[in-house]
């Protein structure tokens, strides 16, 4: 049997092409004419006052936390369920992560769970748009205005999703995007800063290139330029490889999520009369990006067999996402009940633009006679009477 696998970045002939201009212009890195390109149609595409191309969404949470202004003794309020990119995050910084519960149905923020950490240390909330789903950006946002915090919006998973008919990406004063090769727009590694304030954008994007601002400008000024070094900076910067690949994905975006939503469709379709799954719903005020299609096991089946089984018939798939209050790195003090059980329970699944409905077919067969075979015996002779 051909292997279905869990993720697959849809990276074709455009891609390719555009990769061979840049070979022949002579500049691949960073901050070039296809950076400032791809940055030119990220605030087109967002409506935002700057968009800074970088070489992660982990870079340019780390950005967005020096442009912010977080510090030691901090603490930043970020989405317990999801990659923990955003608690790294503050870290980095010397900030402490206080980790916040999240909603069973969308599996994002809870926004009672937030109010309820706020102390006289709270600087700031980062939510995620968990695999996909954005978060209650309208509750989060009253939230963050009523005690002076600042919301950023954890998007890594969302481009394409809209909430209240606004696009994921846009919908908090910072956003990060993920272009890593399981996000729907991909160059492999890749990532984007997104600001309402310009401020905040000129201030990463001096720290993502050493705090000295683009080279390939400098090349291009008549004269002696002697670049001056003024912050701690890094490198941070997305390649000009890369922001060729991304201008081609963010051109088929629309296509690719189309895909990825009739995927969804069809799972929902076949899996809906199983009883012991449960499947993601979308609330009717926003649109999912289908990152990941995450199903719930009903609390007597065996996962790890589930698995091993789907796995053993070269079906990729592996846990849902991660409930960051448990890792070890984070020594957190805070419970996050709903988080710690959709960690144990859930199960992703094939989702990515290029699985045809029979493969779809096939995952569905295997994952239902897996979860059947490894139900706890009470559930399973209940199911069968
Ligand atoms: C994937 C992901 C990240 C990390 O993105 P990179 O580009 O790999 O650094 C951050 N946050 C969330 C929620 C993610 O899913």
């Amino acid at each position: 049997m051909e292997p279905i696998s869990l993720v697959h970045a849809s990276l074709g002939e455009r891609e390719l092409a555009a990769v061979a201009e840049v070979f022949a212009s002579g500049w691949p890195s960073g901050q070039g004419p296809r950076g400032k390109a791809l940055e030119a149609q990220l605030v087109q595409k967002y409506g935002v006052g700057d968009a800074v191309a970088v070489s992660s969404c982990g870079t340019a949470l780390h950005l967005t936390m020096l442009a912010l202004g977080v510090k030691k003794g901090d603490e930043v309020i970020v989405a317990d369920y999801g990659f923990p990119a955003p608690a790294q995050a503050a870290l980095y910084v010397g900030a402490t992560p206080v980790f916040a519960d999240v909603r069973p149905d969308t599996y994002t923020i809870d926004p009672q769970s937030v109010a309820d950490l706020i102390t006289p240390r709270t600087v700031g909330i980062v939510a995620v748009d968990t695999v996909g789903m954005p978060a209650d950006y309208t509750e989060l946002q009253a939230i963050a205005d009523r005690h002076g915090l600042f919301l950023v919006e954890d998007a890594a998973c969302a481009v394409g999703a809209t909430y209240q008919g606004r696009q994921a990406g846009a919908l908090a004063e910072v956003a990060c995007l993920s272009f890593h090769g399981r996000k729907g727009a991909s160059s492999g590694e890749g990532g984007a800063l997104l600001a309402r304030d310009p401020a905040i954008g000129k201030d990463a994007r001096l720290r993502s290139s050493f705090g000295i601002g683009s080279i390939f400008d400098l090349g291009n000024i008549v004269g002696l330029p002697i670049p001056t070094l003024t912050e701690v900076g890094y490198n941070f910067k997305l390649s000009d490889i890369a922001a060729a690949i991304l201008q081609v994905q963010l051109a088929r975006i629309d296509e690719l999520l189309e895909r990825r939503a009739a995927i969804a469709a069809q799972y929902a379709e076949l899996l809906a009369g199983e009883e012991l799954l449960t499947l993601p719903t979308v609330p009717p005020d926003r649109t999912h990006a289908w990152q990941t299609y995450m199903v719930t096991l009903d609390a007597g089946v065996d996962r790890a067999a589930v698995a091993t089984e789907v796995r053993r018939q070269g079906i990729g798939c592996a846990i849902g996402t991660f409930a960051a209050h448990v890792q070890p790195v984070f020594q957190a003090q805070q419970k996050c009940p709903v988080s710690a059980d959709l960690f144990a329970r859930q199960l992703s699944i094939p989702m990515h633009a290029e699985l045809r409905p029979n493969q779809v077919e096939r995952v569905v067969e295997a994952l239902s006679s897996a979860v059947r075979t490894h139900a706890s015996s009470t559930r399973a002779l209940g199911g069968a009477a």
